[in-house]
């Protein structure tokens, strides 16, 4: 490789930081670590340490844990049930506006997210799935497998069914939109505050170091888990092809996500705690919204699925777990 080729190459990175659409004639197939593209991640991390600076208030601490729980919330229900899986239904509207929400969580665009999703269910825990703690180990199923340029690129072709909206693309392809719509929204909220509510302490920075920074880096650490101790730690109540797991500990991190075994087993429903003592926060949610008329059709568990979990029938020889033991 010539230098002409190592700073083109390079300069698309810093272009791709903006347009994910951006042209460009290289090999995407790579799983090398790519450092250009990683650097507003590394960043991300390193600004936490802003917090030496601006400080803590009761309102910052706030407004990180709302800003926390709310973008969790839109990854779970709606880049992964809605957009990823099509649990449920929702107009054009409220598709676009969760979309946005979605985006906020900095975890790149809704079609590239729920495409990459439609992929690790396709080919969990073979070679093929990008993100495999079984195959490639822990560190890279949390955080290395969208450090390369395997990873990169929105596989349309996985998502036409919802890549036909061009809100959707947009938002896809200037996925750095959102995140950056939220931080000027936390900034002007703060100043706001710092202006006329002073006895709080809290100001424009601050709330972009807490709410936006630490929030990002925890929701982060969350979703991602589920790719990686969500195939490793826990039960298997169902006998699925995969190494997913159950994890009551995960469902209440990741507002229902912890259930994965259930997932994998029956992966459009729009619940995952699939019993009662299955808590899921996201799928409650989700029914409190069907009451409001914001969503609709929301996909039930079949009571046969019910059934073969509950008294542990492995489906494909239709004996119980005891008996395959026996
Ligand atoms: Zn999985
Ligand atoms: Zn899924």
């Amino acid at each position: 490789m010539n230098t002409r080729d190592v700073r083109s190459g390079w300069i698309t990175n810093v272009i791709r930081w903006v347009d994910s659409y951006a042209a460009h004639d290289e090999d995407m197939t790579s799983t090398r670590f790519n450092w250009v593209r990683v650097i507003p991640f590394i960043l991300l991390h390193l600004a936490c340490l802003g917090v030496f600076y601006t400080g803590v208030s009761p309102a910052a601490v706030i407004v990180c844990l709302a800003s926390y729980w709310l973008r969790l919330f839109a990854i779970t229900a709606f880049y992964h049930r809605y957009f990823s899986h099509r649990a449920y239904k929702t107009n054009r509207f409220w598709q676009f506006m969760f979309a946005l929400l979605g985006n906020m969580a900095a975890q790149r665009g809704p079609l590239w997210w729920a495409a990459h999703h439609r992929a690790h269910h396709q080919h969990s825990d073979t070679d093929q799935d990008l993100h495999s703690p079984v195959k490639r180990g822990f560190w890279w199923s949390h955080v290395g497998w969208f450090t390369c340029d395997a990873s990169f690129r929105t596989q349309l072709n996985r998502i036409k069914d919802f890549a036909r909206f061009p809100e959707l693309r947009w938002l896809d392809r200037y996925d750095i939109f959102a995140p950056f719509l939220l931080i000027v929204l936390l900034f002007a909220g703060g100043e706001l505050l710092a202006a006329y509510q002073p006895e709080l302490n809290t100001n424009g920075l601050q709330l972009v170091v807490w709410g936006f920074i630490i929030s990002t880096v925890l929701l982060f650490h969350s979703t991602v888990t589920i790719n990686s101790l969500g195939h490793i730690w826990g039960n298997k109540r169902f006998r699925t092809k995969d190494e997913s797991r159950n994890n009551a500990f995960l469902a209440l991190l990741t507002l229902g996500e912890g259930w994965h075994n259930n997932h994998h087993r029956f992966a459009v429903s729009a619940r995952q705690g699939f019993y009662w003592w299955q808590i899921d926060i996201t799928w409650m949610v989700l029914k409190v919204m069907s009451w409001l008329g914001i969503v609709h059709s929301l996909n039930p568990v079949p009571a046969r699925i019910l059934a073969e979990g509950r008294q542990d029938i492995n489906p494909l020889s239709g004996q119980s777990a005891a008996e395959d033991k026996a």
